[in-house]
């Protein structure tokens, strides 16, 4: 009989209810209001590359020696140079990254001997194209440019 009339007065359904809208209110929301709020990003995130220049001169730190893209896994960075005739050093002339097939695993960052190579807490690495994953020396001095939102 109690469990018919639970039926009739849909008691399981009022009680459901009333636990959803228990939890209505706003310290109870969980669900991250992003774009308008950023995340915060764990210190240890590795996210988009950066080729790190000297602030001073504006000239990259990196020296071509290669050895990051002999340290990557999946042979996704290309490392461009010519040697300067006077001081018969590389000069960097290119440099591409395939974030596309990038697991972030760090290993290019550390093999790099003069810090020029990081892995940043920039997270937006969304493009409309395959081609848009790759980046150039250019997009990996700069930094991505993700669309800030007005709200
Ligand atoms: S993070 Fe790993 S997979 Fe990505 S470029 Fe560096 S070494 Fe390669
Ligand atoms: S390991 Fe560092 S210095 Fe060497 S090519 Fe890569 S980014 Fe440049």
């Amino acid at each position: 009989m109690r469990k018919l009339l639970r039926k009739i007065f849909l008691i399981d359904l009022i009680e459901g209810l009333w636990v959803t809208f228990r939890y209505q209110q706003p310290k109870y929301i969980y669900t991250e209001q992003y774009p308008a709020q950023r995340p915060k990003i764990a210190e240890r995130f590795r996210g988009a590359p950066r080729l790190n220049i000297n602030p001073e001169t504006g000239e990259t730190l990196c020296i071509a020696c290669n050895l990051c893209a002999l340290a990557c896994p999946e042979n996704l960075i290309v490392v461009g140079s010519e040697r300067d005739e006077k001081t018969r050093r590389k000069v960097l002339t290119t440099f591409t990254y395939d974030i596309s097939r990038c697991m972030f695993c760090g290993l290019c960052e550390d093999a790099c001997p003069v810090d020029a190579l990081e892995l940043t807490q920039d997270f937006e690495l969304a493009s409309y194209s395959r081609e848009g994953a790759i980046w150039d020396r250019q997009m990996l001095e700069e930094g991505p440019r993700p669309t800030k939102y007005p709200w």
